[in-house]
């Protein structure tokens, strides 16, 4: 019986980030699937903002936003202008920084990412039909590989654990609850690592990979 722990609360299902995790494997058939969104008025540039805001609960940064698509700021800054002009996102004040804008999904753009994000939902019923260590050792495998793609800059950065530098890999004994995060201070087994967390802060070379090594190690 693992014990409690404060992300046990906090973390979405496992079976849920499973398929995220997926969906970002096949971030490349996904953008290809935004093209046929056309017909819904949006550019697969539009689309993939709205499905990143999607992951997001306080809203992201314009340099946010292009570091994690990969994308120029004046790119994000022209898909923003036409996501603002559809009543699909707004700007607001950085609560932390007067002096930045955050980019929120409206109600109308929240709606519009769901009905056009909803791969993830279809995944989750076929991830659920492995039982729960199954399911914990394929998230585990699925992190790798997605951190593995991201160093090899396949595909875009995202905010997941094993690149954060708050993340503390195999530092307990427990074997359910290996790893630490420094940020709060709460124990982590390997399904309770985010894919996309408001709180990541990328950890730096060396740092990243000897981080990335602990972990697979
Ligand atoms: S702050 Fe970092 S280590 Fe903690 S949950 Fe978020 S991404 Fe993971």
């Amino acid at each position: 019986m693992a014990k409690p722990s404060r992300f046990d609360d906090e973390s979405t299902p496992l079976a849920q980030r499973i398929a995220v995790g997926l969906s970002k494997v096949g971030l490349s058939l996904k953008f290809q699937a935004w093209q046929a969104a056309g017909a819904r008025g949006l550019s697969p540039t539009q689309g993939q903002v709205l499905a990143l805001l999607l992951t997001s609960r306080t809203g992201l940064r314009p340099s946010t936003l292009a570091e994690r698509l990969a994308v120029t700021p004046p790119t994000v800054t022209d898909t923003v202008k036409a996501l603002v002009a559809k009543g699909l996102v707004e700007r607001r004040a950085d609560a932390s920084d007067a002096r930045v804008s955050l980019v929120v999904l409206t109600a109308k753009g929240r709606a519009e990412a769901k009905a056009s994000a909803s791969w993830p939902d279809f995944l989750s019923s076929a991830v659920e039909v492995m039982a729960p260590p199954e399911q914990e050792a394929f998230f585990r495998g699925l992190v790798k590989m997605i951190s593995t793609l991201q160093r090899e800059g396949q595909i875009p950065v995202s905010a997941m654990c094993v690149t954060c530098t708050h993340f503390r890999p195999n530092v307990h004994k427990d074997p359910l609850l290996p790893h630490h995060c420094a940020y709060l201070d709460a124990p982590m087994g390997a399904r309770h690592l985010r894919l996309e967390c408001d709180e990541h802060d990328e950890a730096a070379e060396p740092a990243r990979s000897e981080q990335f090594a602990a972990f697979t190690g």
